[in-house]
């Protein structure tokens, strides 16, 4: 497409968007009196108007029907997760058995490597990327550890290349098989939350089993903003969480999948609890446990059903509009967002300062390297309005979220972008 960087360009661009009326399903922050420039929705997205309602539903229903609300509430509290799954499976690319919502990220990953992660003599390595999300690698290291293992031995980082940004899959690949029979586990961040690399989760997947190793992601960057199709790939394990760009509000729940092979299995080890067990004998409190047949076996305690009724009423937003629209209209915003800073980088000529550090394989995210000015460009643009995040050292991530995001808002960061350099410079 031929952008433009008008305000009338990116006027005509939203009156095209299909899409545009969902902006007004979310409450958006104001700074200094005016609305402002959310590009945060990979950290804490937005609010969405009807989350509310469903918590007040539970609210209701507790204070009427109190310990009766487990089972006669209109939306019952005993199987209310259950509901998560059919919309939530759709996100993911999975079957429905596959997908659960338990307890929040980092905690389901550590309950995923009990099953998926079981070291052998010969067999203990696990791979991941090189500066992973921290609480990944305190949770891969203590994994090791716990098992009885060296973290410097077992865990295999996958580099950049010198100079670059970005990761090759050949490179990965290419790893996957140097450590061959060794390798226990291959766990990768299926979108860098960094520099917003979408990983070739397919290829990397079918190296990884190839090599005799389980393979999971960390999804928390992916779900919600690029195209997944986990059962199609044969993951065999992935969780996520859901308030970056799932919207379902702070430290909320995380999704969890489980391919199907592994439903059903008595010789899959895992940690159980009352949740995991048969709907049909949960109440009779039998000794012996008897799995769910589905992603549930891998729940434990009671749904936290207040923290799953925002992520419900998001995930009938999701259940509304199709993924395929929502990444259709990602691409174009993001394409235009880059276009727009390009332009911006041309017009200032030698006062140009940064660099767009995100390889084309990505979601919405784009991460902006800054030669110059550093943290007080982004003091300047929170100041004007703009909301974004900084990372050390040198780096603003920038992430437009189809859902509320507009074309306009892109045409008016860069001005205040411009505007800023100039007066920083
Ligand atoms: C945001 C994020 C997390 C957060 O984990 P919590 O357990 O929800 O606090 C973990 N991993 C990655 C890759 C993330 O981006």
């Amino acid at each position: 497409m031929n952008f433009k960087n008008t305000r009338e360009f990116a006027q005509q661009l939203d009156a095209e968007d299909q899409l545009a009326a969902y902006k007004d399903e979310f409450i958006f922050p104001v700074l200094n009196g005016r609305k402002a420039i959310y590009f945060t929705g990979n950290s804490l997205g937005l609010q969405p108007k009807r989350a509310q309602s469903y918590i007040n539903e539970i609210m209701n229903d507790w204070g009427a029907l109190a310990v009766e609300g487990h089972f006669k509430a209109e939306k019952a509290w005993w199987d209310y997760h259950e509901r998560l799954a059919a919309p939530l499976a759709k996100v993911v690319g999975a079957k429905i058995e596959e997908v659960t919502v338990m307890n929040t990220l980092t905690v389901n990953l550590h309950l995923l490597m009990v099953s998926f992660y079981r070291p052998t003599k010969n067999r203990f390595k696990i791979i991941c990327e090189e500066k992973a999300f921290p609480s990944d690698q305190y949770m891969l290291a203590s994994q090791v550890k716990f098992h009885g293992f060296d973290p410097s031995e077992a865990i295999v980082e996958v580099k950049k290349r010198e100079g670059e940004h970005a990761w090759h899959t050949e490179d990965i690949i290419k790893k996957i098989e140097e450590v061959g029979d060794e390798l226990a586990l291959v766990l990768i961040g299926g979108v860098n939350y960094y520099n917003g690399q979408v990983f070739d989760i397919e290829a990397i997947t079918k190296a990884g089993k190839k090599a005799g190793a389980f393979v999971g992601w960390d999804l928390a960057h992916a779900a919600g903003n690029v195209k997944l199709e986990l059962n199609k790939w044969n993951v065999d394990f992935a969780a996520w969480c859901s308030y970056k760009y799932m919207n379902s509000g702070p430290g909320n729940a995380s999704g969890v999948y489980v391919n199907e092979q592994y439903l059903n299995r008595k010789d899959i080890p895992r940690f159980e609890g009352w949740w995991g067990n048969e709907k049909e004998t949960r109440f009779l409190m039998e000794p012996e446990f008897k799995p769910m047949p589905n992603a549930e076996a891998w729940q434990i305690s009671n749904a936290p059903v207040m923290a799953m009724a925002p992520y419900l009423a998001s995930l009938s937003l999701f259940d509304e509009i199709k993924m395929d629209d929502l990444i259709e209209k990602s691409k174009v915003l993001t394409a235009y967002l880059e276009f727009i800073l390009n332009a911006i980088d041309d017009e200032l000529g030698a006062a140009n300062t940064f660099e767009i550090i995100t390889p084309q394989d990505r979601g919405c995210q784009l991460s902006v390297f800054l030669h110059g000015q550093g943290k007080d460009l982004f003091d300047y643009l929170m100041k004007n309005g703009v909301i974004t995040d900084w990372r050390e050292p040198n780096v603003i991530r920038l992430a437009p979220t189809p859902f509320y995001n507009s074309f306009e808002e892109m045409y008016e960061f860069g001005q205040i972008l411009k505007r800023g350099i100039l007066h920083l410079h």
